[in-house]
């Protein structure tokens, strides 16, 4: 057992405050590593708030951590001390069934084991404590090796904003001249828009804010429409292919579904507390529309996402913190007002 520094909520309105937590001593296949950076997902901020229930305290958040490796256990094989990798949303899963097996970990049937504030059934039975950490001890399986030429800090975002919107437009085979929106420009919404853009769509930013768009167009946006104008929604209609929506909050996704053209899909990441106003089923019938979700991607999706980043040189816009800025960071993401992630620097836990 080793102790690491970390950052937890002890409550839905404490806030995030230094505490320390133990780690479990390395085993046979565990990787132990020492924490660089780690991504402020607005999940954290849903999690730490309780906002989805079932939140155990205290929490620790944090599921986009990159790191050295400071010990390896005896049978791990693809890391050594000293390298850089990543971890992302999970850290375990059954391994036997289907959805494992494929290599989509991330819908295990059994139930992944999620960063933070899961039951760790393959260890101790406790609750897995995420990232705001100095440290974290890894099952070599799900451990991401970080490409070197890209800046570690901007890769954390990836491990799962990244993954989270690089899975769906692969899997709905975005390509050279494919015309694909993205709904919200926060942590995923702009790595939306830099892996579609590198994928080789022309993507479309919707957003709230008619502030970002100078910056939706520097991030790679051909085209930006602020929602809130109907002529800017309605000169959008019948344009897209596929949208990527990861809007935190309630929103109507009836006025997006009007800017698919027929056969189009639009793929929810937003994961708001409440339900979302009743989708017009005609709204889908009319145009042979699809209408689906996803979560974050498997761990050799994940790996090959780091990998698509290296080739195209693609991270995320970041702005670091330390750790006495957290909370200050949270009400800023919930207000919008995050260009485009906040990042943690862990030396300062
Ligand atoms: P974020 O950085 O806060 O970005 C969300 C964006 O949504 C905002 O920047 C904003 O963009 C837009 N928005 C519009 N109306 C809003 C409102 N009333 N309140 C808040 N945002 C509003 O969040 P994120 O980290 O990208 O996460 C987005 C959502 O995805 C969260 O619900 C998170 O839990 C979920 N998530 C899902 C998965 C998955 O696997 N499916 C993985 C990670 C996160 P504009 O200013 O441009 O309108
Ligand atoms: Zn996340
Ligand atoms: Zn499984």
């Amino acid at each position: 057992m080793s102790v690491a520094k970390a950052y937890a909520a002890t409550s839905s309105t404490s806030g995030l405050s230094a505490t320390s937590i133990d780690r479990r001593e390395p085993g046979p296949e565990d990787v132990e590593i020492s924490i660089d950076f780690c991504g402020l997902c607005h999940s954290d901020v849903h999690a730490t708030r309780g906002e989805w229930g079932g939140t155990a305290y205290p929490l620790v958040p944090g599921h986009e951590i990159v790191g050295r490796v400071s010990r390896v256990g005896s049978a791990v094989t693809r890391f050594s001390a000293g390298d850089t990798v990543g971890v992302g949303c999970m850290v375990d899963s059954c391994r036997e069934c289907d959805s494992c097996l494929e290599g989509l970990e991330q819908y295990c049937e059994n139930g992944m084991t999620g960063t933070y504030g899961a039951v760790d059934k393959r260890h101790d039975g406790g609750i897995t404590q995420g990232g705001y950490a100095s440290s974290i001890v890894v099952d070599q399986h799900y451990v991401l090796r970080v490409p070197a030429n890209l800046d570690p800090a901007a890769v954390a975002p990836l491990l799962c904003a990244g993954i989270t919107t690089y899975s769906p437009l692969r899997y709905l085979d975005i390509e050279e001249g494919d015309a694909v929106g993205v709904v919200g420009l926060g942590g995923l919404g702009h790595m939306a828009v830099k892996l579609a853009k590198a994928m080789g769509a022309h993507v479309t930013v919707f957003t709230t804010s008619a502030g970002k768009a100078e910056d939706a167009h520097a991030l790679g946006a051909d085209a930006v429409v602020v929602s809130s104008s109907e002529d800017q929604m309605a000169g959008a209609r019948q344009t897209l292919n596929a949208i990527i929506d990861t809007v935190a909050a309630k929103h109507d996704i009836n006025d997006y579904l009007r800017t698919l053209k027929r056969d189009g899909a639009l793929i929810q990441l937003g994961l708001p507390p409440e339900d979302l106003p009743p989708i017009n089923p005609g709204m889908l019938i009319r145009k042979r529309l699809a209408y689906g979700g996803s979560l974050i991607g498997g761990i050799e999706e994940t790996q090959e996402m780091l990998d698509f980043c290296a080739d195209h040189d693609v991270v995320s816009s970041i702005e670091i913190v330390s750790a006495d800025q957290l909370n200050d960071a949270y009400e800023r993401m919930v207000a919008g007002d995050v260009k485009y992630r906040f990042v943690l620097d862990a030396s300062t836990i």
